[in-house]
């Protein structure tokens, strides 16, 4: 059995899910601190975190990942039990297989053969995992460790993110960034009263249609070639008392912008302010900024992913945005750039998640690459 098989397989034993890490980090950091690695547990409330790092200056390279796994579901499901890794056709079944046990494993892996390989490299060669990248809120995962990175001055120039990335052949697909998230919910204010008497009321269902037709109407920007235009959907609104002859007091409505970098934030909101104000409404909006867009444009970290790629899995990788959010969102702040790349995504979160073992057996050596391209 390879050593990336058998530490995954380690990993997955343990049923580390959020925020319970269940004894993952202690393997990991007793196999990097016998590599010659510094290593730290950052305990924040119920969650673990590890950073371990080779290396005192900079530029600072960082892979990043999560020991925790989402919950399996129904047991009796599963053709093998979740926390039970099993070997069938090719593949390794378990929790945490593709998402991302296999990931952490190769990563690991990856650091003690780049030490070894070059024990007086330049910069710093780091690992940091967190037991809290599935939850809900991750607030004390790679979030306040960023916090106390700040606190210290602690740099990332790169960051390597071994989450599965990979859509139908491995190493087809790179993650470079991903779109903002910001809510809305919009109160428009009216008077109530009786539909028969218009001149006592003041309707806000009719006042806010115009407004509502002209936000939906509205081209936020282009987009770039990186991301797609950012984009306006209305998912909820609501008005009126349940009886059909009165005018209702109030309207509200929530809204979501999904932006690329074209736009800010704070250029949404003074945007939305502008067009409620100009249609003289008297409302309230709640704003909430769920995560900032960032994007790594090309420069020296995806140019050795993509050459390790093409190098390994004979193939060139395709730089997108998709997919859902990952821990990468709170380092590309830190003026990081940032990728993500890692095995098939097909079965993440399912029932019998598995990874292939041909694939998984790679990904130490892609990690690898990249490493050596960086510090070349
Ligand atoms: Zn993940």
């Amino acid at each position: 059995m390879s050593d990336v098989l058998d530490l995954t397989i380690d990993l997955i034993r343990r049923p580390s899910v959020t925020p319970d890490d269940h004894g993952c980090q202690q393997l990991l950091a007793e196999r990097l601190a016998r590599a010659g690695f510094a290593t730290e547990h950052l305990r924040y409330g119920e969650v673990d975190n590890l950073w371990a790092r080779h290396g005192t200056d900079g530029p600072v390279l960082v892979f990043l990942g999560h020991t925790d796994v989402v919950p399996p579901g129904p047991l009796d499901k599963w053709t093998s039990p979740p926390f039970e890794p099993t070997i069938r056709g090719g593949k390794l079944y378990g929790r945490g297989a593709a998402d991302m046990k296999s990931g952490v494993a190769a990563m690991t892996l990856a650091l003690e053969a780049f030490v070894a390989a070059h024990p007086q490299h330049r910069g710093t060669i780091a690992l940091l995992v967190t037991s809290d990248e599935e939850g809900p809120t991750n607030v004390d995962g790679v979030r306040r460790v960023v916090e106390e990175f700040r606190r210290r001055g602690q740099r990332i120039d790169w960051c390597v993110v071994g989450e599965p990335s990979s859509a139908q052949k491995f190493g087809d697909v790179m993650r470079v960034g991903r779109r903002g998230s910001l809510s809305a919910h919009l109160t428009v204010r009216g008077v109530q009263g009786h539909v028969a008497y218009p001149d006592k009321v003041k309707n806000p269902i009719h006042l806010a249609a115009p407004a509502l037709a002209e936000l939906a109407a509205t081209k936020w920007d282009e987009g770039n070639a990186e991301f797609p235009p950012t984009s306006m959907q209305i998912s909820n609104v609501h008005a009126g008392t349940g009886a059909l002859n009165v005018v209702p007091g109030t309207l509200d409505v929530d809204f979501n912008f999904r932006y690329c970098t074209e736009s800010t934030a704070e250029s949404l909101r003074e945007r939305v302010d502008a067009i409620l104000r100009r249609h003289g409404l008297d409302f309230d909006v709640a704003w909430d900024l769920s995560g900032a867009p960032f994007l790594t444009r090309e420069g020296a970290l995806r140019v050795a992913a993509s050459a390790a790629i093409r190098e390994l899995c004979g193939i060139a990788p395709e730089a997108n945005t998709g997919g859902g959010t990952s821990d990468g969102r709170f380092i590309a702040p830190l003026g990081a750039e940032v990728v993500e790349l890692g095995p098939i995504n097909a079965s993440i979160h399912k029932i019998d998640e598995h990874v292939s073992i041909a694939e998984l057996e790679k990904l130490p050596a892609l990690f690898l690459r990249i490493a050596e391209k960086l510090f070349a």
